[in-house]
């Protein structure tokens, strides 16, 4: 008798432990990579130029009528970046429970 019910609580906790694993699936959002690529996302520094615009004063200074000034140093002169985040729908765990 007593073994019987050892028997049944080994059998509960065997199934308790996995309802918790099949809980846990794999991140939709970042499918597992725990952090998400924005591809050419415009840089803001720079507001997606690949240079820092001059303001009036400084082209009086250097005595130029272009607004280009030096390069982005953000972007490294692209305007463009790919921005990439921890993903916020599994906190960068890569998996959520469902
Ligand atoms: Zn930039
Ligand atoms: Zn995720």
């Amino acid at each position: 008798m007593k073994n019987k019910v050892l028997a049944c609580l080994i059998a509960l906790t065997m199934i308790g432990a996995g309802v918790v694993y099949a809980k846990e699936i794999k991140c939709p959002d970042c499918k597992g990579k725990k952090q998400i690529v924005v591809k050419n996302t415009p840089c803001a520094p720079c507001k997606g130029k690949g240079y820092y615009e001059l303001t009036e004063r400084e082209m009086m200074a250097k005595g130029t009528l272009s607004r280009k000034g030096d390069k982005c140093t953000s972007c490294n002169g692209k305007g463009k970046y790919d921005r990439k985040y921890t993903c916020t729908t599994c906190g960068g765990d890569g998996k959520i429970e469902k």
